[in-house]
């Protein structure tokens, strides 16, 4: 395997890294397994000074931070900044939460005292993809760090410069050794891991396949699982809608982090009657887009994170094409140098076409035209995916009707999905299981242990 940091820019190798053996990865389990010992027992002041720190590290070297997301995986240098600046809002979040979010549940049952007393499991295994190589890591490491348990993470192998970076700062932030440690490894090795009777759970984002395959391990080995897999957001426009601000929200809900987001807008269902002005509107958005270098803070659409990437892309268009899609804008790449994809849209992408409900982790819009509000829910909820969506609507009430009635974790009345600190982030149907991020994600590796008083 290689671990490799490639510019996805300009296609130029920045630096390899020497995976580690098996033995090394049991000796960090071992490393991690002591450090539980110890860290189980530190006091939420304490974990919460390191954490603080960690954000302050954050933002103190923020740009050398930002900078190092973009020549890793090309996102858009102000989207790198912004990240950054997330992560460290997250860590005070839990931070200043935890001891809230964990604290005993007093519970009076038949008049008998009992209560619910919250407790760490132990090691955690991390798998995190590239697309936002510090949030996605963060999100799951620091409620986990402040509940008390301890930390191994293999991160996407595109993205090596961050996950030394991330294992760094939580070192320099005072965690002892083997709270946090990143491990540079082949994913066929994270079964073993998982296997190991010291590994108390497993938590996955990135691809189905990859989230199935670990999930199917930690079944068989009776471990907890939290899954955050893709998505094909639906973005619901209804008659009624402010169509400016439709097309506004639909251009930045297609194209965060050019496109490579599991909450990114995918699935454009627009009513009859407003259908042909949403179009002309969305398009003459998507095409001012500019193409560029991601470190040029003019560039309003990136490369995609790598070569591999963008090739992946054009299949999935050109298989929607050759299933009948009509192309209203792009379908192709850039004649130049690096992961570029142009900006795309895509209608008459029909249930038999393989892209109908596949994710497309790129700048392309698929748009359907609908008959009206039923027929748009009846569309959304087609799809084996139920991550996050939006709906768009001058009257709130029914947008939040329509939002109740699609099968999704999270719905967004005239915005589309975001990631927040405090809102429970998570999907059903083959998005995974689980929620992230609220005071629900500090509670997914807990045990919630009742004590009864007689
Ligand atoms: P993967 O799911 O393959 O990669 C995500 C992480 O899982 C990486 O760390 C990867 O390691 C690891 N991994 C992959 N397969 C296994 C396995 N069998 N066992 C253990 N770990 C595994 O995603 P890709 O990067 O290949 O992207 C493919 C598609 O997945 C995207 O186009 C997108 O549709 C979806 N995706 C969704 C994400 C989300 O945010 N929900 C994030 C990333 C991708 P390694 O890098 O070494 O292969």
């Amino acid at each position: 395997m290689t671990i490799t940091s490639i510019n996805p820019a300009t296609n130029e190798t920045i630096k390899s890294f020497d995976p580690m053996t098996k033995d090394d990865a049991m000796d960090a389990i071992d490393a991690a397994h002591t450090a539980f010992q110890a860290w189980r027992k530190t006091s939420f002041d304490q974990r919460k000074a390191c954490l603080q720190k960690f954000a302050s590290l954050l933002r103190t070297d923020a740009d050398e931070y930002a900078r190092m997301i973009t020549l890793d995986m090309g996102k858009r240098i102000s989207e790198s900044q912004y990240e950054i600046e997330y992560c460290a809002n997250i860590s005070e979040f839990y931070a200043n939460g935890a001891e809230e979010f964990l604290a005993d549940q007093p519970m009076n049952i038949d008049g008998a005292d009992a209560y619910l007393h919250h407790q760490p499991l132990g090691v955690l295994m991390g798998v995190m993809p590239w697309n936002f190589p510090f949030y996605q890591v963060v999100r799951f490491a620091v409620p986990n760090i402040m509940a008390g348990n301890t930390i191994m993470v293999k991160h996407a192998s595109n993205v090596p410069q961050c996950a030394l970076a991330i294992e760094e700062l939580f070192h320099d932030c005072g965690l002892a050794d083997g709270v946090y440690t990143n491990l540079f490894i082949p994913s066929e090795f994270v079964g073993a891991i998982v296997s190991d009777s010291r590994v108390q759970g497993v938590s996955l984002t990135g691809s189905e396949p990859a989230g199935a395959a670990v999930a199917a391990i930690a079944g068989r080995n009776l471990k907890r699982s939290v899954l955050e897999l893709g998505g094909n957001d639906p973005f619901i426009v209804l008659e009624d809608a402010d169509l400016d601000h439709a097309i506004e929200q639909a251009v930045k809900g297609r194209t965060v982090n050019a496109g490579q987001s599991c909450v990114a807008s995918k699935r454009f269902i627009v009513v009859k009657d407003v259908a042909d002005e949403f179009l002309n509107g969305f398009k003459k958005l998507m095409s001012a887009l500019k193409l560029g270098d991601p470190m040029d803070d003019d560039t309003t659409l990136s490369p995609l994170s790598s070569e591999d990437a963008a090739v992946n892309v054009q299949k999935q268009v050109q298989s929607a094409i050759d299933a009948g899609a009509t192309v209203i804008l792009g379908g192709d790449r850039p004649d130049c140098d690096g992961a570029y994809f142009n900006p795309t849209i895509l209608t008459d992408v029909t249930k038999d076409s393989p892209t109908f409900d596949q994710e497309i982790f790129g700048p392309v819009a698929t748009v359907y035209v609908v008959e009206d509000e039923a027929e748009a829910i009846k569309l959304a909820n087609d799809s084996s995916y139920g991550l996050g969506g939006s709906v768009y609507t001058a009257d709130i009430e029914r947008g939040r009707r329509v939002a109740e009635q699609i099968e999704t974790g999270m719905m967004f009345v005239n915005q589309p999905t975001k990631s927040q600190s405090e809102l429970p982030f998570g999907g059903i149907k083959n998005s995974g299981y689980g929620r992230e991020l609220s005071h629900l994600g500090i509670l997914e590796f807990i045990n919630k242990k009742l004590i009864h008083l007689g």
